[in-house]
C-alpha cells in the first residue's frame, strides 16, 4: 500500500460507515473521478464521483474491467477481508 490520502468524511453507499481516506495499490497517486475503491468496513466494490464521494461500482462495471484491473480489484479485496477479519478478532478478543 502506499501513502494515505484524507479527504472528507462521506458514507460508503453501502453500508454507511464514514470514510475519510483512501490508500492507491498501484503508486501514491490521489483518487480522481472514475477510480475504484473497496469500503474497508463492508468490502463494497465503490467508484469516486466526479465531486469525489462515492458511489456502488456495479457488477455489469466490474464484468468490463480489463483483467489486469479485475486481478488488482481481487487482490485488494483479498488484503481488505484480511483487514476486516484482523480487526473482527481484536474486537472480539480472540487470536
Ligand atoms: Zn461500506
Amino acid at each position: 500500500m502506499q501513502g494515505i490520502h484524507r479527504h472528507d468524511p462521506v458514507p460508503c453507499p453501502a453500508c454507511g460507515s464514514i470514510v475519510d481516506a483512501t490508500t492507491c495499490v498501484t503508486d501514491d497517486a490521489k483518487p480522481v473521478p472514475g477510480d475504484i475503491s473497496i469500503c474497508c468496513a463492508c468490502c463494497a466494490t465503490l467508484a469516486f464521483t466526479d465531486d469525489l464521494t462515492y458511489r456502488i461500482f456495479t457488477e455489469d462495471e466490474i464484468q468490463q474491467l480489463p483483467t489486469k484491473s479485475l486481478t488488482q480489484l481481487f487482490a485488494a479485496k483479498v488484503v481488505v477481508l484480511k483487514h476486516m477479519k484482523a480487526m473482527r478478532a481484536e474486537k472480539d478478543g480472540s487470536p
